[in-house]
């Protein structure tokens, strides 16, 4: 595929260009600053920031091109009637670390018996958005309001931790980032499978694995 990378002189950016090229993709690289010019692609990948992703959304659309999102912190409304309107699909992962997937589920399924908790998610301190986009889809699978504390320190990538409480019992649920590289395979996927999902925006990469 021909893919347009927003975000391309970002942290995942740079580690995404080189990984999309090496699975076959011909990667049109697109920093700060530059017109977005998507025409001719396939599909576009936005890592950029939580004020500018809407905008670089609706750009693509315009010129006919689907997009696989991955900068949180965003109006998904208003960026599904966007997709909608233009009859193309958009992909929205909050986490596309599989493992990361996986401990929302586990914590979905521990909340149905233990309903009290609490999320602890820490990233590095220059991530823009608090809580997380992962920590409040985990919240909402719990389905139980959990409360949310949100750590911004340097050296932290991307963890957290989902804590169940019972009499006399917790449950700990731990996931951690250690590398971009874990988001590699998820972005892959979403590429994939882009071209097949309906119109509007589809959220979770739970909803890709099966
Ligand atoms: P980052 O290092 O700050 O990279 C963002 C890049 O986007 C920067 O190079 C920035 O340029 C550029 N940029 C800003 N506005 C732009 C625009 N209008 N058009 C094109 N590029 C623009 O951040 P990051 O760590 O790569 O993360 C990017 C986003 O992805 C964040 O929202 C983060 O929370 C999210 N994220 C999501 C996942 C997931 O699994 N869903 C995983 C990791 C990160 P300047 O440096 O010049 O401003």
């Amino acid at each position: 595929m021909r893919v347009c990378l927003l975000g391309a002189g970002g942290k995942v950016g740079a580690l995404l260009a080189p990984a999309l090229a090496a699975a076959g993709h011909e990667v049109l690289p697109l920093r700060r600053g530059e017109s977005v010019d998507a025409s001719g692609c396939d599909a576009a990948v936005d890592f950029t920031r939580p004020d500018a992703v809407e905008a670089n959304v609706r750009v693509c659309l315009a010129q006919g091109v689907p997009c696989v999102i991955g900068t949180t912190g965003f109006d998904e409304a208003a960026v599904d009637a966007a997709a909608r309107e233009t009859g193309l699909p958009c992909f929205y992962a909050p986490n596309f670390a599989i493992g990361a997937v996986l401990m929302m589920r586990f914590a979905a399924e521990a909340a149905k018996h233990l309903p009290r908790a609490e999320i602890v998610e820490a990233h590095d301190e220059r991530k823009l958005d608090a809580p997380s986009g992962t920590a409040r889809a985990t919240a909402a699978a719990m389905g139980t309001n959990p409360v949310i504390h949100s750590v911004r320190l340097p050296g932290l990538v991307a963890h957290q931790e989902v804590i169940l409480g019972g009499p006399g019992q917790y449950l700990t649920i731990r996931h951690d980032t250690t590398s971009r590289e874990a988001f590699v395979p998820g972005v892959l996927l979403a590429l994939e499978r882009l071209r097949n999902l309906p119109a509007g925006l589809t959220v979770g990469l739970d909803t890709l694995l099966g």
